[in-house]
């Protein structure tokens, strides 16, 4: 396939450059996703806009009262191996560390996890539990959006083919939250999660009863799903294992899968949320699983 290849070195010159080219460019980060849909002709751009050398894009800060910022061209082995994330807020150090391999992590970056917008992507499920927003630049200028309402079906999301994904907003989480990241993939890391889950509750201090809760299933619906029903369930209610199966009931009861998945079918990934959400919302009301994430 040819192509021409183009590396902006700021961020208003690939503006200039996805203005020019509209619909027959394609932004290339850690090329992971993109090379191999080139490769198996799923897309055929004419331009490829290669964006790692324009500066100010690649960091991870914390503001005490806003909270956390994420680069779009932070890798995710700079997620996984940063020390303020595994203090701060180690539920993203776990997930990304499930994703592929330590060669891929070195590459593939957040921005470009979230922009494929895979129904199973690892870091956009996390930072769906976490209320994250989205900063994103085009010809009018910038606009931010709950991180939730990006994803509009498998592999699309809001973006415009002239808009540029600058910046992830995190906001500080409510005292007293902890959460779990469950990736259930036999074949390991490597390959994408059949179900994954992530679960955040917010408890009472010293009660067993949760404040809030966000459970965000994956892999069982073309974008990131909220339980919102099983979420419901569970505030203001004295947490106990006859509530845990209600609720894991309740959110299988809300996936709706793709039927004729080869990663699955319909009644096992239906099966796979009830056993797993169950799973998470007991590991993170006990002292064994707050704030970790686990592989399946
Ligand atoms: C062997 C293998 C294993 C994998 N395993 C997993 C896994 O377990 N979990 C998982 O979630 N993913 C997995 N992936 C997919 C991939 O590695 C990730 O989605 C990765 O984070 C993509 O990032 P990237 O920087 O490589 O994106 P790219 O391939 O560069 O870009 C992906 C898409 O996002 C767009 N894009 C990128 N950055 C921006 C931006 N800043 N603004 C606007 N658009 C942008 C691109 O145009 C493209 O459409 C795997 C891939 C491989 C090859």
């Amino acid at each position: 396939m040819r192509f021409e290849y183009l590396e902006p070195e700021s961020i208003g010159e690939a503006l200039m450059m996805l203005g020019q080219y509209q619909g027959r460019s394609k932004i290339l980060a850690g090329g992971t996703d993109l090379m191999l849909q080139m490769r198996y002709k799923t897309i055929k751009p004419e331009y490829v806009i290669d964006i790692t050398r324009i500066p100010g894009l690649d960091y991870v800060t914390f503001d005490d009262n806003r909270g956390l910022k994420i680069g779009a061209l932070t890798t995710i082995r700079a997620l996984e191996t940063s020390v303020e994330l595994q203090e701060k807020l180690p539920i993203i150090v776990q997930a990304a560390g499930q994703l592929g391999s330590v060669a891929i992590r070195n590459v593939a970056t957040v921005g470009g996890n979230v922009c494929n917008a895979l129904p199973s992507a690892e870091t956009s499920q996390v930072l769906v539990a976490l209320s994250a927003q989205v900063r994103m630049i085009g010809p009018g200028g910038e606009r931010r959006l709950p991180l939730e309402d990006f994803f509009t079906d498998a592999g699309k999301t809001v973006l415009q083919p002239d808009e540029l994904l600058l910046e992830i907003l995190v906001p500080r989480l409510a005292p007293h939250t902890s959460g779990i990241y469950i990736k259930h993939s036999p074949r390991g890391p490597i390959d994408l999660a059949i179900v994954n889950i992530t679960v955040l509750m917010t408890m009472e201090p010293d009660q067993n009863i949760c404040r809030d809760a966000k459970i965000v299933l994956g892999t069982v619906a073309p974008t990131p799903l909220r339980a919102i029903k099983a979420e419901n369930l569970l505030k203001g209610r004295k947490i106990d294992g006859v509530l845990i199966d209600e609720a894991a009931q309740v959110a299988s009861d809300e996936a709706h899968p793709r039927r004729g998945s080869i990663r699955g079918s319909f009644e096992y990934k239906k099966e796979m949320v009830k056993v797993l959400t169950a799973r998470a919302l007991r590991d993170v009301t006990t002292s064994k699983g707050r704030n970790t994430g686990m592989m399946e």
